[in-house]
């Protein structure tokens, strides 16, 4: 099986060189889903997995804009429209200096395999662009956001390709974004998601990553005779979805003792309770501060330049970007007794990461099971936009949890080995594939 694997890496590599990212994304599904398709030949004779590896179109553009100070800047955008077979194509839009091509084409591949899982039907993209919204005026963005889009909208439609947030891009991007394309295309449609609820957003939206991380670890502490209440929790980021996973583990009655962004953590071994949460949320979302800020206001530990892990802990939600978490950091949250990680962000964990917890025997959940509540919820926003209905938060709340228990319960399914234990990637890896493999299959060579 390994030499089976090696092949199709080489061939993989030898057309995608120059783009880890993406390769890692590959490789990750590709151990799992060779030995299930050797199992199951017609994919193979379909060669599904090598057209899943090549997206369906790469558009990249030029954004000029101008700034503040009357020069012209130029950025670079992109739309990655990775996989149709299941719906349009569906993912967020990333705003960040670290944007490329590997990038947008992991989060892509990801996305088509996360969708998939929903039960929804929405094929996979990904797009974004590397500029880079610290630092810069609402103008600024504004402006930014406006060429982006009168580029982007030729290629999106509520039918054809639906994006909606992601780092860097939030309520204040998705606005203008919107704005710009009602203003050049003439129709109010539900193009993107995560619109706030005054113009056809869904309530629950800017929750639901976060919620849906907790409810999945739930799920799997369930497996275990475990819960969530009681529990110390260290979480990375302090963005959307660190924010409402932190809120959620308040409101089950766990101890939140770490956030971080981009500069360092905060340690606050009282746990970050309501009022805590509210003070970051007005930093990060009002005042675009840094995180160091809350370590001087509560008077507990901040650590420049380090990262949370090696914070004892029982769950571990990386929730920040990729490859945040890697092999001596997951020894150590092992050694300290950490027994459940699901991941809020997209392959926050490194191969390498991943195999110490599976050695381990822990609770691991990759992204696209954990986090794919907000994708969810931007297809529940979807459902919404075309019936021109909107639904309560409780109704929205209760079909975001019904959603990760399927996906939890599609993950059990699909990656039990060794008797009882739970091989949450494959899970996920072979539940998201065989939807995706069935409907390509059905139409023809494409
Ligand atoms: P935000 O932009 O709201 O927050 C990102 C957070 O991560 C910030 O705290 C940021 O710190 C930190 N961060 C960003 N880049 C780095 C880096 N290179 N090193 C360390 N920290 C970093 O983004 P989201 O919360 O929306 O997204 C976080 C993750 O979750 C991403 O992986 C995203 O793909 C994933 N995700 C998001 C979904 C959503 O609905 N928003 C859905 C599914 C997955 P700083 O403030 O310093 O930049």
């Amino acid at each position: 099986m390994d030499i089976l694997i090696k092949e199709f890496m080489a061939k993989i590599e030898s057309r995608n060189a120059h783009e880890p990212e993406f390769l890692q994304a590959v490789q990750e599904v590709a151990e799992s889903i060779i030995p299930f398709i050797e199992a199951n030949p017609k994919y193979k004779k379909h060669k599904i997995l090598e057209r899943i590896a090549e997206p369906e179109r790469v558009i990249s553009f030029r954004v000029p804009w101008m700034n503040d100070a009357g020069e012209i800047e130029i950025n670079r955008g992109y739309r990655v429209q990775m996989n149709s077979a299941i719906g349009p194509y569906k993912g967020g839009l990333r705003f960040h200096p670290s944007v490329n091509q590997s990038i947008l084409k992991f989060l892509a591949f990801e996305q088509v395999f996360k969708n998939s899982l929903t039960g929804l039907p929405m094929g996979g993209g990904k797009g974004g662009s590397d500029f880079d919204p610290k630092g810069k005026s609402d103008n600024e963005v504004m402006k930014f956001c406006q060429s982006f889009m009168t580029e982007l909208y030729r290629h999106i439609h509520a039918d054809i390709d639906i994006p909606a947030g992601d780092i860097g891009v939030g309520a204040r991007e998705i606005g203008f974004l919107f704005g710009q394309y009602k203003r050049i295309q003439g129709e109010f449609t539900g193009v993107l998601t995560g619109k706030a609820a005054e113009y056809g957003g869904s309530l629950i939206r800017p929750e639901a990553t976060g919620y849906g991380v907790v409810y999945f670890a739930e799920e799997m502490l369930k497996t275990r005779g475990e819960s969530i209440s009681g529990k110390t929790v260290v979480v990375s980021g302090s963005g959307n979805v660190a924010q409402y996973a932190v809120e959620k583990c308040i409101q089950v009655g766990a101890k939140v003792v770490t956030m971080s962004d981009s500069s360092g953590f905060i340690h606050d071994p009282a746990g970050i309770d309501t009022a805590k949460l509210a003070y970051i949320m007005e930093l990060k979302n009002v005042r675009r501060g840094r995180i160091e800020e809350y370590a001087k206001k509560y008077g507990c530990d901040y650590f420049e330049g380090e990262k949370p892990w090696k914070i004892k802990c029982d769950i571990a939600l990386p929730n920040a970007t990729q490859n945040e978490l890697d092999a001596p950091d997951a020894l150590l949250l092992v050694q300290n007794g950490c027994f459940c990680i699901a991941e809020g962000a997209n392959m926050p964990c490194t191969l390498e990461a991943v195999r110490i917890f599976d050695a381990a025997r822990v609770l691991y959940a990759p992204g696209k099971a954990s986090n794919a509540g907000g994708v969810a919820v931007s297809g529940l926003e979807m459902s919404q936009n075309s019936l021109r209905i909107s639904w309560t938060r409780d109704e929205v709340d209760s079909r975001l949890r019904q959603i990760m228990h399927q996906i939890h319960e599609a993950c059990v399914r699909n990656g039990r080995v060794d008797g009882d234990f739970v091989d949450y990637t494959r899970g996920a890896n072979i539940s998201g594939f065989i939807k995706v493999a069935e409907a390509m299959i059905a139409q023809g060579i494409v």
